[in-house]
């Protein structure tokens, strides 16, 4: 294949990028975005076998044939097998193996390049062996928290500042060490340093700072991607690693932004946070719960709804029954609307996506700064397995996790029903006031059944 052609190919591969981007704006048209966009990489991925720099066949082929078959094998049943609510750590891994690849093959680059790689290239390979390695530790420590194999609270260690600046301070001069001089050892310190710091960078972020973490490590990964682009004289690598880098760190300044965040703070907060932040023992308190019939005689005689979805719905795949409830509660004459929380669930838009599958109108969701001045009007809010986005912890208890993290007010509106299936707390480990308060009524079991129940009941009144 000539080069003007390959160029071109990757071309139309690079605009299916923006193509996909531009599908994923809206719920509508965010199946197709994707499959442009898996399109797009495919053509990308085969393309390179016909056309290699120096004019000649793809070296290794049969290794890279194997590696994609490994790939093909591992991934394919990973997706297929995913639970949607396990779908935020596989993007976790995917993100944090896409950054460590970048990282891997600017290093082999480099090496095979020797004392003739140029010092732009060898800046190139530092910036990617650094932000790549950042990426991939980061992302595997988001992963362990996300899947709950370590605690989701922030974790603190003495003089963990120091530490972090310390490291910091190595990575940058290993980094100047390689680019002075040269050499696989500096390379291989920078790398094990990069790896370190990217541990030590998200381990202190807990609770509801994940999220913006996720997104500023995925936008890492895009900028990785882009300089192993340049390292590796292609075009396409370029500009699919720009789009990630920028869209990434779009995102994470919207998600900072709606949490009320300083990126800063986020990072770095955690070492300021008290003792406060640890956990108290178990509270005994009694809480008022009720039954499904309690639930449908309260909803049954409110003007205004509100229904707040959280984790829990995603749990119990419960979008199609509440779906069911809003329809008879709307068909009876009650207002009803669903707050949407951004940091809701487990992934940006998570609740957005759950609730379009069960072709809840678009309309009807309405955004925390839009619902909050609404809660003193509603009569009840149901809060179906959300636990952290409702907490007034955020706003009453300084130190702890969530502590700034605007909230849904529900605490505001005539009557507050929580389904949940225990007195568990949620992501952030924290203990939530507002379930022993007297206006709140506990309906306990999977969010699912208990709706279904609550369905039954409203339909018999
Ligand atoms: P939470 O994790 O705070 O609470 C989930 C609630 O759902 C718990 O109270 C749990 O209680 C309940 N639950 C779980 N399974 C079921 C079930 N089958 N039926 C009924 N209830 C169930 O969720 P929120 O959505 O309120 O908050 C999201 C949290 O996740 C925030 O802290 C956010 O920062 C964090 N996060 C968000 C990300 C994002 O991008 N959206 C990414 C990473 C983290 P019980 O066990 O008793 O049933």
């Amino acid at each position: 294949m000539s080069r003007n052609l390959y160029d071109l190919i990757g071309l139309a591969a690079g605009i299916c990028f923006i193509l996909a981007l531009k599908g994923l704006s809206s719920p509508k048209s965010a199946r197709r975005g994707n499959l442009i966009g898996a399109l797009g990489a495919t053509v990308a991925t085969v393309i390179v076998f016909f056309y290699a720099n120096d004019g000649k066949a793809l070296h290794n082929q049969n290794l890279i044939l194997a590696a994609i078959a490994f790939g093909v094998i591992v991934g394919v049943p990973a997706a297929r097998k995913v639970q949607m609510t396990q779908m935020p750590q596989l993007v976790a891994l995917f993100n944090g193996v896409g950054g460590g690849a970048a990282a891997l093959v600017a290093i082999v680059e480099y090496l095979k390049l020797g004392s003739d790689a140029t010092t732009p290239v060898v800046v190139a390979t530092v910036f990617t062996v650094i932000v790549g390695c950042v990426s991939f530790s980061g992302s595997i420590i988001t992963f362990l928290k996300l899947q709950e194999l370590m605690t989701t609270r922030p974790v603190i260690f003495p003089f963990g500042r120091q530490i972090i600046a310390l490291t910091l301070i190595g990575v940058l001069a290993s980094g100047g060490w390689v680019i002075s001089s040269g050499g696989t050892t500096p390379l291989l310190i920078n790398g094990l340093l990069s790896l370190l710091f990217g541990i030590l960078f998200v381990l202190p972020v807990g609770g509801a700072d994940v999220p913006i973490v996720i997104s500023l490590l995925n936008a890492f990964t895009g900028l990785t991607v882009a300089a192993s682009g340049y390292v590796l004289e292609t075009t396409l690598l370029i500009v699919a690693g720009t789009l990630v880098g920028a869209s990434g760190t779009i995102l994470t300044r919207l998600m900072a932004d709606a949490m009320g965040r300083s990126l800063f703070g986020t990072l770095f907060g955690a070492f300021t946070a008290k003792a406060s932040a640890a956990t108290g023992p178990a509270d005994t308190r009694p809480v008022k719960s009720g039954s499904a019939d309690d639930v449908a005689i309260l909803l049954n005689y409110a003007q205004r709804v509100v229904i707040v979805p959280g984790f829990g719905l995603a749990v119990a795949q419960a979008q199609h029954t509440v779906r069911e409830l809003a329809d008879l509660l709307a068909a009876k004459g009650v207002e009803v609307a669903y707050g949407i929380h951004p940091v809701a669930g487990r992934m940006p838009g998570h609740m957005n996506v759950l609730l379009a599958e069960a072709n809840v109108p678009y309309e009807q969701l309405v955004e925390m700064e839009e619902i909050n001045p609404t809660f003193p009007q509603t009569d009840v809010v149901l809060v179906v397995g959300a636990n952290d986005v409702v907490n007034p912890a955020a706003k009453t208890t300084p130190g702890c996790p969530i502590y700034g993290m605007p909230i849904l007010d529900v605490a505001l509106a005539g009557n507050v029903i929580f389904l949940k299936r225990s007195m568990r707390p949620g992501f952030a480990g924290i203990e939530n006031e507002l379930l022993y308060e007297p206006k709140t009524t506990l309906l306990f079991g999977d969010a699912k059944d208990s709706l279904t129940k609550v369905v039954s009941a409203l339909k018999a009144l």
